[in-house]
């Protein structure tokens, strides 16, 4: 795996950035198309989610930016969205434990090779330096894509791996549709004891039937809350020496 970044790393050193959205050469993502990524608007989480956050509406170049990311494995994109997460949650209301992510279908993994949650997850913890470690699993033949809405809802069947007694843990996620892996994930880890359970994801598919004009949400501080803990200022810059050299 070592080897294996090392190698990425370089080819990502010697290959020329080009924009997801325009295929301009120079930039990551050059600033025509990041004026046209929009910031996920503040909405309650899905209960029993604590607080979440997402960057971006799932739309546009950010569908191209998780693509590249996720899918196409391009390791400097991956950088860039795991800078992006790690600057979004800072906000998070109190101290993180832990960060984990929801895992993918045994036969997503088989046929990528890799779960990019795992792969996501890891890499933002290297930005905040909050400890990461895999606390979920997942039911054999339950992969998400094609369900329909309610059954994504309700979530893939996810359970904790040992007790996170009194632990407050982040769920690293790529996209958000209903959040119903979200919650599936809060459930199975406040079963096994977590004291709060929040949520980040790199972007967040528009509500369905979701109301704009409905009740302002105003992120509340959990019960039973710590002070704030101080992750790393990482602020993202959209260049590409930068991005692609963590
Ligand atoms: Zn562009």
């Amino acid at each position: 795996m070592a080897l294996r970044d090392t190698l990425e790393d370089l080819f990502d050193a010697i290959l020329p950035a080009r924009c997801p959205g325009c295929g301009r050469c120079g930039a990551l993502v050059c600033d025509a198309c990041a004026a046209t990524l929009v910031r996920a608007p503040i909405v309650p989480p899905p209960p029993p989610v604590a607080w979440w956050t997402s960057c971006f509406v799932y739309t546009g170049v950010a569908r191209e930016l998780v693509a590249r990311a996720k899918y196409r494995n391009e390791r400097r994109f991956l950088v860039l969205v795991a800078r992006e997460l790690a600057g979004a949650i800072e906000a998070v209301p109190s101290a993180t434990d832990l960060i984990t992510w929801a895992p993918a279908s045994a036969a997503r993994i088989r046929a990528q090779g890799v779960d990019h949650g795992e792969v996501l997850a890891r890499a933002v913890a290297r930005f905040t330096g909050v400890r990461v470690a895999a606390r979920l699993q997942r039911a054999t033949g339950s992969a998400q894509t094609g369900l329909d809405a309610r059954a994504r809802r309700q979530g893939p069947p996810l359970r904790a791996i040992g007790r996170v007694d009194a632990e407050t843990i982040l769920v690293i996620d790529d996209v958000a549709t209903t959040g119903g892996t979200l919650a599936a994930a809060a459930r199975a880890l406040r079963d096994a004891g977590a004291q709060a359970v929040f949520a980040a994801t790199v972007a967040r598919t528009p509500q369905p039937g979701g109301d704009r004009d409905g009740p302002a949400y105003t992120p509340a501080t959990p019960a039973g809350i710590r002070a704030p803990n101080s992750m790393n200022s990482m602020r993202s810059t959209w260049t590409s020496s930068s991005a692609a050299s963590m």
